[in-house]
This record gives C-alpha cells, sequence and structure tokens, in this order.
C-alpha cells in the first residue's frame, strides 16, 4: 500500500458511528484495512473501533491543538506515497471536529493529492431528517459559545433565519442554552431534541420550546448522553403582516440608524405603512 518512490497517495477522510458500531460502513472497513496510517482525534477510542472489527493499523494522534503542527508534515507523507486515513471520535470528521486544517491545507497547497470521503453517519443530519421540521434548506450552527454573552449575541442574530436550524449541545449547558433560546426566540418556537442517537436510550422529541423544557425536567435522564437541537426556522407569515424582505431591510437599516430613521426610510422604500414596522419592532424587541 506504501508506494514510495512512484505515485502520490490519498487522504481518506473515514466516518464513524455516533454511538451504534452496527452502523459502520464496509468502505470504512476496507479503507481502515488499506490505508497505512490513521490519523485519529482520540487513538483509544478509535483503537477500540478498530479492535471490533480485527482491524490492526497504526494510528495517530491528531487534535485541535496540534493540527496545525502535523497537517503538513501527513500531507508530505502522502506526496511521498502513504495512503492516510483521517477519523475523529464518532460521525463525520470536521463536523465540529479535527480535521479542517489539513484539508483545507491540502486543497490550497497539496492540490495533486486526491481527498476522498468515506460516508457514514452525522448526528446532526441524522436529528434533521427525523425533525419533521424543513430539511429543504437548513444551516448547521454547531456548539453555541460556551460563554452567556456571546451565545445570547449569536442567538439574537439568528432569531429571524428563516432556515431550520441545528444546534449541538452538551448535557451540561443544555437547560441554560435552552432557556437562552426561549427568551431570544420566544416561548412558542417549535423545537425537536434528539438524544442519544443510535443508541440505547435514544429520544426523540419536539414542541414548544416552553413545554420542552418543562419536559426535559420532568425526568433528570433526559438531560444524559449527547444531544442535537433542532429549530424551526423563523416563520414571517405566521409572525408578521411584512415580507421577510421588509424585515431583512429594516433590521440592515436599524444596525446603522436610530429606529425612527430606520423605520421612516423602510416604510418609504416599500410604501408601507410606518405603524407596522413600529408593530413589529415592539413585538419582536429587535
Ligand atoms: N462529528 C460528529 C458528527 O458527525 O455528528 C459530531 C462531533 S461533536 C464533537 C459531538 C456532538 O455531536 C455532541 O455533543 C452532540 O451534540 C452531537 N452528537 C454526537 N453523537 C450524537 C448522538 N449519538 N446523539 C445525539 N447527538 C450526538
Amino acid at each position: 500500500m506504501n508506494n514510495n518512490n512512484s505515485k502520490i497517495g490519498n487522504l481518506y477522510i473515514i466516518s464513524t458511528p455516533i454511538g451504534n458500531y452496527n452502523d459502520i460502513s464496509n468502505r470504512a472497513i476496507i479503507t481502515f484495512n488499506k490505508v497505512d496510517l490513521i490519523l485519529a482525534e482520540d487513538t483509544r477510542k478509535t483503537g477500540l473501533l478498530l479492535k471490533n472489527f480485527n482491524i490492526k493499523n497504526k494510528l495517530y494522534s491528531y487534535y485541535e491543538y496540534n493540527e496545525k503542527k502535523n497537517a503538513k508534515f501527513f500531507l508530505e507523507k502522502i506526496q511521498k506515497g502513504y495512503n492516510i486515513g483521517l477519523v475523529s471520535d464518532s460521525g463525520t470528521p470536521l463536523i465540529s471536529d479535527p480535521g479542517y486544517r489539513i484539508i483545507q491545507l491540502c486543497r490550497q497547497q497539496y492540490s495533486n493529492i486526491k481527498i476522498i470521503p468515506i460516508p457514514g453517519a452525522c448526528a446532526a443530519i441524522l436529528a434533521l431528517s427525523a425533525s419533521g421540521l424543513a430539511t429543504n434548506r437548513f444551516c448547521y450552527e454547531g456548539f453555541l459559545s460556551k460563554k452567556k454573552s456571546k451565545r445570547i449575541k449569536r442567538l439574537n442574530e439568528l432569531k429571524f433565519e428563516n432556515r431550520t436550524l441545528i444546534i449541538y449541545e452538551s448535557k451540561h449547558r443544555l437547560l441554560k442554552c435552552l432557556y437562552d433560546i426561549e427568551k431570544i426566540f420566544g416561548k412558542n418556537r417549535y423545537i425537536v431534541f434528539a438524544k442519544e442517537l443510535t443508541k440505547k436510550w435514544e429520544n426523540i422529541y419536539g414542541d414548544k420550546i416552553t413545554n420542552l423544557i418543562k419536559w426535559i425536567k420532568l425526568d433528570s435522564n433526559r438531560l444524559k448522553g449527547e444531544i442535537v437541537l433542532v429549530i424551526d426556522g423563523y416563520n414571517y407569515k405566521i409572525n408578521n403582516k411584512i415580507s421577510s424582505k421588509i424585515i431583512q431591510t429594516f433590521l440592515i437599516l436599524k444596525q446603522e440608524l436610530s429606529i425612527k430613521k430606520a423605520i421612516n426610510i423602510t416604510s418609504k422604500i416599500y410604501s408601507i405603512k410606518k405603524n407596522i414596522l413600529y408593530e413589529f419592532h415592539i413585538k419582536n424587541k429587535c
């Protein structure tokens, strides 16, 4: 497999299960067996996965803090003929997991190296598919900040996002995060809680945010495990008498001008009554 001197190797991005080993793909197993070495976020965790499938291969630690330093080193190895697999602790590498730097550097400076992604599970996509919320357009936010002020700022920026929103959250911050979402998005926004996907205690439940918080607090087990939140996008039709285009113009102007001026200009552009914009402003505390 190590094609020293002659050919350049490939860089494989190998997705792995998010909890249920039965979800491993045949291609992942074949690739784990054929590469010369595997870059793993946590060699112990990937070691257990490989052991389960009787795969023996060399594992090298590759995580966020040594990514920058090691990316070039491993890409040079691929240039020399090595085939390298990149894997994270679970799911699709790079999705809130290490790997971005090596793939970015590879595309920018080693364009002769082929990047081959091996598909598999991704908690965000799995939760979205089961959420019952719009799937034609969605946005992935990953983890919100651990800092309350930054989290609130980001949620305010996302308040009028009309695509379905996917958020990863740790069990330790779940309730704090839900209270912040409730405060900013309003009590009635529909949200789906997807916990322990593909595992024994898988639980997927959707309700208005206030009800969801009550439901979680009824059973402390609901605060355990890995969690994805899928949030319904802002619905302009239900919430307002005005179109999303008008609201977007108003929101942009409001960032630069006083509320009064933003309302005046928006009402002139779209020939819309000022009190409708004022009502929108008050209702949404934007
Ligand atoms: N790369 C992974 C993927 O493809 O989904 C995500 C890794 S990220 C470090 C870990 C977060 O993903 C968890 O905190 C949780 O929000 C979500 N997650 C991972 N596995 C999950 C599962 N089985 N059920 C629900 N959420 C999961």
